[in-house]
């Protein structure tokens, strides 16, 4: 059954310092565009009373560029991330992930720090931030601190965020080589991800393939093989054995792992 919203309660900070104050005094959940809050209380399965609307804070709708890292506010929306040409130059496949989300008023409201935190492993701009090697910036009352991409989540649906705190921005560093990137899902728009994968070629290849494992998972000894230069077939076979994909409503686990391996080389080709 569907949540009764009047039961509910949202808190309206005027600024980064009066949300955190909230998150430290009271403990509310966070709302950014609400696309994935919206669902679990339309099913009646979101347990939370009380929420955070971060929205009208403009202070973390910035992307700029900081020295040589790109620096994205977590309430960037995929519209944004699509029409930036400071994304579009620096880190293309995020724009081309984003492009993808959803349909247009999914894009809309989205945001990159919602499809970070919600920490579903289909997220479509997950791999693109692995290999990437982004850093995420987390703050609280008490402070701020950096996390590296690869060590933020633990386990399904599990960060290391503490109850206090807020993802504020995303850093991305420069970056070399080609960048690629690959949704499949069952239609061009309005699709969660079947198998969503990132790949960045340089003399250190970087892979990354969502809806694959509970987490979105970085390849290393997939990368190592393509690093030395060793025949493709070699690094398919180790790639299927990297990732421990599931069945489930979108897709099975023997779809998935063949596409994996087709992704590969697709990404190794198309990149050559
Ligand atoms: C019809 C539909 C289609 C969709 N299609 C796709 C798709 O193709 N690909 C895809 O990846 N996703 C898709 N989604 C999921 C969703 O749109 C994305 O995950 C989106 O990025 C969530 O962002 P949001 O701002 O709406 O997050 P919200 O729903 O506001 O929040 C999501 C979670 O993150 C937390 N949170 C949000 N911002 C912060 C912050 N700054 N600090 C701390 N916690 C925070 C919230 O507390 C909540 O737990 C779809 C959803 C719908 C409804």
């Amino acid at each position: 059954m569907r949540t009764a919203v009047s039961q509910l309660q949202l808190l309206e900070p005027k600024s980064l310092k009066d949300a955190l104050a909230m998150m430290r005094d009271e403990r509310p959940t966070p709302l950014a565009g609400c696309t994935d809050v919206y669902v679990n209380l339309n099913f009646g399965t979101a347990p939370q009373k009380r929420f955070l609307n971060l929205w009208s804070l403009e202070e973390l709708r910035k992307i700029q560029l900081r020295g040589k890292i790109l620096s994205i506010g977590a309430l960037a929306t995929y519209s944004q991330l699509v029409g930036s040409p400071l994304v579009r130059r620096c880190l293309p496949i995020l724009a081309a992930a984003a492009r993808e989300v959803g349909g247009i008023q999914i894009q809309n409201r989205g945001t990159i720090g919602g499809n970070i935190v919600n920490a579903s492993p289909a997220g479509d701009t997950l791999p693109v931030l692995a290999v990437a090697e982004a850093t995420l910036l987390l703050q609280r009352a008490a402070g701020k601190r950096r996390v590296a991409f690869g060590d933020f989540y633990t386990g399904y649906r599990q960060t290391v965020m503490l109850p206090d705190e807020l993802l504020v921005a995303v850093e991305i560093p420069a970056l070399s080589g080609r960048q690629w990137f690959r949704k499949v899902g069952t239609r061009a728009a309005q699709a969660i991800s079947k198998i969503v994968m990132a790949g960045i070629r340089n003399d250190r290849p970087r892979v990354a393939l969502g809806s694959v494992a509970p987490t979105v998972v970085r390849l290393p000894r997939t990368e190592s093989l393509l690093a030395a230069g060793r025949p493709l077939e070699d690094a398919k076979r180790t790639l299927l054995e990297e990732i421990r994909p599931i069945d489930d409503i979108r897709s099975t686990a023997d779809y998935r792992r063949r596409v994996a391996a087709n992704l590969l080389e697709q990404f190794w080709r198309e990149t050559s």
